[in-house]
């Protein structure tokens, strides 16, 4: 930054300034990428934490810019969000998904369910449940090889049918599940309004996970207050042996993180054992 005084407002403003000229520039790249192949998707695998087997992969934004090298989702998703580009990108994604499990069942694998990150502004888009159903339709695909993960913001926007809309696409099938559970401020009455598959405790929780922690009383008591409402619990960020056999013992469902298997390519998912060897 460029020090234009000794004020720290100075040095703030400056932050600014080139943090918006950094928007600039990935959003004027970013507008570019759908069409020049720039987007790929990995796939981080979810595994079942009973009986160990692969039956969720997580879909997962990268992209390697030709000007900024790669960069990462948690940098150019907002700036996306911020116009109309997330309704480009989300549109690409989606297709990508839908594309690449088909693929999987073409080549006789019976895939995991693919969960699908989607933006508070894609899913409030009026075209999104068509485009869901035309892209499931296109690729011959049910709507239960797919499952939408949506955000606390998502459930928290002003949009007229969102419960109606909510309502049908888990009639149609389509599973649903609340990301980042824990980190927001009204996760607990989402949980009663809207008709949801499955919540993601949020990586924060996880990660301080150890015996007679508080985070552990948390978890705990989230897993039972899920279960009670026939909702199935997801723990992302399991980087330890000993976070896996607290979220087993617990009662968790699913277990995703880097002690798992990061974020790969499709067919490095594909080559992946159906199921993980005893903790
Ligand atoms: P998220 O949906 O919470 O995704 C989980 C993030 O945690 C991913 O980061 C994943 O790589 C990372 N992660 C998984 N396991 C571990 C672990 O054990 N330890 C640690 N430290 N991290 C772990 P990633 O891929 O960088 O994505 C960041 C965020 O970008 C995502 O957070 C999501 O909010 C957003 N995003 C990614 N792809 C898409 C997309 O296709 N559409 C939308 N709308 N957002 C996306
Ligand atoms: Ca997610
Ligand atoms: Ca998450
Ligand atoms: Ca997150």
């Amino acid at each position: 930054a460029k020090a234009r005084g000794r004020s720290g407002w100075c040095f703030f403003e400056a932050g600014m300034d080139e943090r918006l000229a950094g928007s600039l520039r990935i959003e004027t790249a970013l507008r570019q990428a759908v069409a020049q192949g720039e987007l790929l998707l990995h796939y981080q695998p979810i595994y079942c934490a009973r009986t160990g087997r692969l039956t969720k992969a997580e879909a997962l934004l990268r992209w390697e810019s030709p000007q900024l090298g790669w960069v990462s989702p948690g940098r150019f998703i907002p700036v996306a969000e911020e116009s109309s580009l997330i309704l480009e990108v989300g549109a690409w994604v989606l297709e990508e998904a839908i594309r690449q499990v088909a693929q999987w069942r073409a080549q006789g694998w019976d895939a995991p369910v693919v969960s699908i990150n989607v933006s508070a502004r894609q899913f409030a888009h009026p075209g999104f449940e068509a485009l869901l159903h035309t892209l499931l339709q296109r690729h011959g695909l049910p709507p239960r090889a797919i499952e939408l993960e949506l955000t606390e913001t998502l459930l928290a926007s002003d949009q007229e049918d969102l419960p109606a809309l909510l309502h049908r696409l888990h009639g149609a099938g389509v599973g649903l599940s609340l990301d980042d559970f824990g980190t927001g401020y009204s996760s607990l009455s989402y949980l009663a309004r809207f008709h949801l598959n499955t919540v993601k405790i949020d990586r924060s929780f996880v990660m301080n996970l150890q015996e007679d922690s508080r985070n552990h009383s948390l978890v705990r008591a989230i897993i039972s207050m899920a279960h009670s409402l026939h909702l199935q619990v997801v723990a992302e960020g399991v980087e330890s042996a000993l976070q896996r056999a607290i979220l087993q013992a617990e009662g968790c469902d699913y277990l995703q993180g880097y002690l798992l298997g990061r974020p790969m390519p499709a067919e490095q998912l594909h080559a992946r054992p159906l199921a993980l060897t005893e903790a």
